[in-house]
């Protein structure tokens, strides 16, 4: 069952329309490498696109009809859109799901410190990361921190062309015979991960606070800057991602590296098929997730009840909010849970099995992992009922499984979904290089 390459199909038209697309795309990933980032930007563009804010609907009592469009925004780091259908909710919405958050290295609580000369700054990493692929990079600092007098500061260093950009070293190749022993995963341990911040001492200084000069230095520009000082850093979200823009890959422009992808390119499309429908029959919702990689937990994660309650503040804003109804409506919803898969490498070709690969150019990814763990099997009635609304409008598709089966594996948003007794199916774009900083 072999898929046809997408590239063949289109017109010159349709290639152009690919590449205006693409470089959009392009932006958006340059911009928002974080989830708080990333809902600042949904919300701009779904509130230019006629959405509402759902708790201004709630408080001025508006009764939602058929067309209407809201948004919910959940502690600015998870998003959800709706547009309400012509048919009563309890027989179900139309969802895509995707998440926001992407793999990164976290500040500590009490992250920064001098030794010799030298000031950094400590990190956990979030989500799996191949930890040497993050030493020796241009790397930025972006994030919020929240000040005891309820103001909130926006962090963004290293990303004009203008700013300095923060770093992790590596040891010399020269000095590295036994380093390079070591297996892989210990080449570079997670405490090795400090970000390197400053060398230039505060001069003149009160005794006590001589020893940590550079650290001192460091201070006083946040100071400068942002107006905080280090015990800010208690009530901080401060995220370390690689410095710059996306860019187009390959000679023929046909790819494009950047951070982030996972999974903001299913977030990107998701977003824009929603800003494009109007006037559905069953109502359709986008819900775009924070903490997929660290197991969809917390307020933000998908495993919150906010979906569900925001589900029912709809169906009392439209019809009534009986909770029956609302469990009929998720019961009834059919979704496509979006996620990257992992695009068949041949460098790597041994990781895959040929047959059942998602492959760059055939089209969306559908990742059915019967049996597998972390997996959300799709019912084949509901797969039979995509296939043919995507060969009805002539979209390329695939399905694939991620790797070998004895290999691993990985989990997206769909199983917490699926608890709702709705349909669900993964799918999503291909990209190579997956959690790797580019
Ligand atoms: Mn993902
Ligand atoms: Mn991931």
């Amino acid at each position: 069952m072999e898929r046809k390459n997408a590239w063949k199909k289109y017109t010159e038209e349709e290639k152009a329309a690919v590449f205006a697309y693409g470089d959009e795309y392009r932006q958006f990933i340059s911009d928002c490498k974080t989830e708080r980032e990333c809902v600042t930007e949904l919300k701009k563009r779904a509130i230019a696109a006629g959405f509402q804010d759902m708790e201004a609907v709630i408080a001025k009592g508006i009764t939602l009809r058929a067309g209407d469009r809201v948004f919910a925004d959940n502690k600015g780091k998870s998003f959800a859109m709706y547009i309400i259908g012509q048919k009563p909710m309890e027989e179900g919405m139309n969802i895509l799901g995707a998440h926001i958050d992407s793999p990164r290295l976290d500040l500590k609580q009490n992250p920064l410190y001098e030794d010799t000369d030298l000031a950094y700054l400590d990190t956990h990493y979030y989500g799996g990361v191949k930890k040497y692929q993050w030493v020796t990079l241009p790397l930025a600092m972006h994030g919020v921190v929240a000040k005891k007098d309820g103001s909130i500061v926006e962090i963004s260093i290293g990303e004009d062309a203008e700013d300095p950009v923060l770093y992790i070293t590596d040891l010399l190749i020269h000095l590295s015979g036994k380093q390079l022993q070591k297996k892989a995963a210990e080449v570079i341990e997670g405490e090795m991960l400090d970000i390197l911040i400053g060398s230039r001492p505060l001069a003149e200084l009160p005794d006590d606070s001589k020893k940590d000069a550079v650290k001192q230095n460091v201070l006083k520009i946040l100071n400068e800057k942002y107006g905080i000082e280090e015990e800010d850093f208690l009530s901080a979200e401060l995220e370390i991602v690689p410095a710059g823009k996306a860019r187009d890959c390959g000679l023929d422009r046909s790819m494009v590296i950047g951070y982030g992808q996972d999974d903001r390119v299913c977030a990107f499309t998701s977003l824009f098929a929603m800003l494009e429908t109007e006037n559905p029959e069953r109502t359709s919702c986008c819900i775009l997730v924070d903490k997929e990689e660290i197991g969809s937990v917390g307020a933000t994660g998908m495993h919150s009840r906010f979906f569900e309650d925001y589900v029912a503040e709809l169906m009392a804003l439209t019809e009534d909010g009986n909770p029956l109804k609302v469990r009929r409506a998720l019961r009834n919803s059919y979704m496509l849970s979006s996620d990257v898969s992992a695009a068949f490498d041949p460098l790597y070709a041994d990781a895959f099995e040929k047959k059942n690969t998602a492959y760059f150019g055939r089209g969306l990814v559908f990742t059915g992992s019967r049996g597998k763990n972390n997996s959300n099997d799709a019912n084949a009635e509901y797969i039979a009922k995509v296939r043919q609304v995507l060969d009805n409008n002539e979209v390329g598709f695939q399905t694939a499984e991620m790797g070998r089966v004895d290999l691993g594996g990985g989990g997206t948003i769909a199983y917490i979904m699926a608890n709702y007794g709705m349909n669900v199916i993964d799918s999503g774009v291909a990209v190579l290089s997956m959690h790797a900083p580019y």
